[in-house]
């Protein structure tokens, strides 16, 4: 057994972090340093408000200077319904703002909030008002609802609700009242957009004139609440889409020389969602700053930007090169709520880096709390009282004994470990990290191996966990090991068969036809001849071995089920591009097939709506349809200790009980280590927000 030690020496904050503790004027009010929590949706918003606030009361105690709100929708006349967002429509929504602002203050951050008007991106499904917009045209929503065209009665109106929802923000004690023009959302950028705006009066045809409702706005909001609240606007300075859209160089550029002092703060982004929130897998660290980079030259008032900045030297040339006053974060807020004290304290190996897996946009598309791949207490901070840095103590001077270091069995020891228990942690491989340790060197994948990095260097500093690689342990070795616990984190593995979504029994296979599966490439196993790779998990792994195996020189076909390749990275922003590149990597696409027959030198399709068969040069197959847990192990032990009351307790945590995300996995360890020795409860786990009956 091979130990790893290291030791731990506390220190305090370097000084050339000092600048990001410099205070920051914003109008009327100041921010205690340049860390500004950006707006961000949670899935919370105004159905699961006391979640909402703790969760950014949380970021505040973490040391953000500024904490946002999500998008919050000013009149029922544009809601989104079902995603949950903030609420904003009356008076009776200001409690639950005052509530988010109270939190904030609490720790001496500044609280802002970004109402905004979507027009042409709603479908008011809830209120089932008509929606307007700059022109008329069908909702963004695939859907068969058409937004009317907004008259100048309309455009008054509009302007009334921005000013009624500020002067409602101002009563709830928000420091920061945006403006929003970003992301395609707004009606704001609708207007500046030549894409949707094709009216003929004051409204449309010059930028002057489609900038108009952008500039009365501010105007409007400043007159309203100017003298107490500082007034803030985020635009999209770019589409990425050329001259079809507004770009840094053209119109983009114009409307921030056009309106630059007219905001108190200017956060610049690009648009729309899933060009700003590009996935680890699609772009680095800091890939808007060149687009972003000209505004704080045509403006004297500070500037903010995002770019999934969460390293605090790339933070400081950020401001030291006039890049940015303030930075701005939303995902790295999102997976270590705490990354300005750590900054403050001196403690860089304690961040928690977003890795940019956008599991945390899947929740709000599914209209669920978010959650986070790196910090399992996201969400639940509320609801479950789990604070990002705090656990309670161990609850009895007792050991653990942890099989598999991979996310799962990572986060169990590392909380584990946090909380004074004795923890062993075994793996059989030469490396900490499971499956991260081989996804993590597929392409595009590397910064996801930041889960190992935080858990390996958190645990290596605790001198009550100990770590054992090289470690294959069999069911009696763990019985005879004497710990008071055992927690099976052994993983799963990908099958052979097809069996999953589609396919209810195997692939009929020829003994002689070469079938790989995920795990067997990812150990380095060769493919050879035409590849076709059967997609019916829908995730990143077909799609990404499809590019490794392209990128290889292989002829390689990806056919799925599903209509179109890795169907639900929708909900990460990046099934677009994800298809894209294949395509453009000459990797060829079946969609709505599934796989009848496997052969040494091809394979026979389904069609899955005439149920027509055609065969596809094959030789190689790789099944990525669905992985079973790796739970012999479990199973052995559980046979032996059956029946005695002398023994350990055993649990499995991870994909040992059932293979998910990885999210699932870190989730699953941290919650075994939250719930050891606390007494179980077989009702509902965590505390619920219920609907109020009204009094009629
Ligand atoms: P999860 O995602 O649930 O954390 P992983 O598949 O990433 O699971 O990790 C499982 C880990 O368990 C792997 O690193 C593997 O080497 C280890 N493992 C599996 N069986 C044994 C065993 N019998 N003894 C020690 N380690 C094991
Ligand atoms: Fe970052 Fe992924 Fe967490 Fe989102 S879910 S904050 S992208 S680590």
């Amino acid at each position: 057994m091979t130990r790893v030690e290291t030791d731990f020496v506390p220190s305090k904050r370097d000084p050339r972090y000092d600048i990001l503790f410099e205070p920051v004027q914003i109008g009327p009010v100041a921010t205690k340093n340049r860390f500004y929590q950006v707006p961000h949706c949670n899935g919370m918003g105004h159905q699961f408000p006391s979640s909402m606030a703790e969760m950014r009361g949380i970021k505040a105690e973490g040391g953000w200077g500024v904490v946002c709100t999500e998008q919050v929708e000013i009149h029922h006349s544009s809601e989104l319904t079902p995603v949950i967002e903030g609420r904003f429509w009356d008076d009776r929504d200001i409690p639950v703002m005052a509530k988010m602002c109270d939190k904030i203050h609490a720790h001496g951050g500044l609280a802002g909030i970004e109402p905004c008007y979507d027009g042409l991106h709603t479908a008011n499904r809830y209120s089932r008002e008509i929606p307007m917009t700059v022109s008329a045209r069908p909702v963004s929503y695939r859907e068969p609802i058409q937004a009317r065209a907004m008259d100048l009665q309309d455009i008054r109106d509009v302007r009334r609700y921005h000013v009624e929802a500020a002067i409602r923000a101002k009563k709830a004690g928000f420091d920061i009242i945006y403006v929003y023009a970003g992301h395609d959302l707004s009606v704001i950028s609708h207007f500046l957009s030549r894409r949707y705006n094709d009216r003929s009066d004051a409204y449309g045809g010059s930028l002057e004139n489609r900038v108009r409702l952008y500039r009365e706005i501010l105007s409007d909001v400043k007159d309203a609440v100017g003298d107490r609240c500082a007034i803030a606007t985020r635009f999209a300075v770019d589409e990425l889409m050329g001259s079809a859209g507004l770009t840094s160089e053209g119109e983009g550029r114009d409307v921030v020389e056009m309106l630059a002092e007219y905001p108190d703060l200017w956060d610049v982004n690009v648009s729309d969602w899933d060009n700003d929130s590009m996935t680890s897998r699609f772009a680095q660290s800091g890939f808007q700053d060149s687009y972003v980079s000209f505004v704080k030259k045509v403006t004297s008032k500070p500037v903010v930007g995002v770019g999934r900045y969460t390293s605090p030297d790339a933070m400081v040339s950020l401001i030291k090169s006039g890049a940015l006053d303030l930075i701005g974060a939303a995902r790295p807020s999102i997976a270590d709520p705490f990354l300005p004290k750590k900054v403050e304290e001196g403690r860089l190996e304690d961040i928690r880096e977003c890795i940019g897996c956008n599991i945390c946009v899947s929740a709000d598309f599914h209209s669920v709390p978010l959650r986070c791949t790196q910090n399992p207490t996201m969400g639940e901070e509320w609801r479950k009282g789990w604070h990002p840095e705090r656990i309670a103590k161990a609850h009895a001077e007792e050991s653990v004994l942890i099989v598999g270091g991979g996310p799962s069995g990572l986060e169990a020891a590392r909380a584990l470990g946090q909380r004074g228990y004795h923890v062993t942690l075994a793996d059989a491989a030469s490396e900490l990290g499971g499956r991260l340790n081989r996804e993590g060197r597929l392409p595009g994948l590397g910064e996801w191996r930041r889960v190992i990095d935080y858990r390996k260097y958190q645990i290596s500093q605790m001198a009550n966990v100990d770590t054992y690689l090289e470690s294959t342990l069999s069911a009696d070795q763990l019985l005879e090991f004497g710990a008071d616990h055992i927690v099976i984190a052994t993983g799963a593995k990908w099958v052979s068969t097809g069996v999953g979504r589609a396919l209810y029994a195997p692939i009929e296979t020829d003994a002689n036809a070469h079938v790989l599966t995920p795990d067997q490439l990812m150990d380095g196993a060769e493919a050879s001849g035409p590849v076709v790779i059967y997609d019916d998990e829908h995730y990143y792994m077909g799609s990404v071995l499809a590019e490794k195996l392209r990128a290889e020189g292989h002829a390689v076909t990806l056919v799925t089920p599903a209509a179109d390749v890795s169907t639900w990275t929708h909900n990460t922003l990046e099934q677009h591009r994800i298809q894209s590149r294949l395509m453009k990597m000459g990797v060829q696409i079946v969609p709505n097939h599934s796989v009848a027959a496997c052969r040494k030198d091809h394979v026979s399709l389904t069609c899955g709506y005439t149920g027509q068969t055609y065969t596809l040069a094959c030789e190689t197959f790789v099944p990525v349809t669905m992985r079973l847990p790796d739970e012999a192990l479990y199973l052995q032990a559980a046979d032996i200790i059956a029946g005695r009351s002398d023994v350990p307790s055993l649990r499995k945590i991870g994909d040992c009980i059932a293979p998910g995300t990885i999210a699932a996995a870190v989730y699953s360890g941290h919650r075994y280590a939250r719930e050891l020795g606390e007494p179980a409860s077989d009702g509902v786990p965590f505390r619920r927000e219920l609907p109020a009956l009204s009094a009629d």
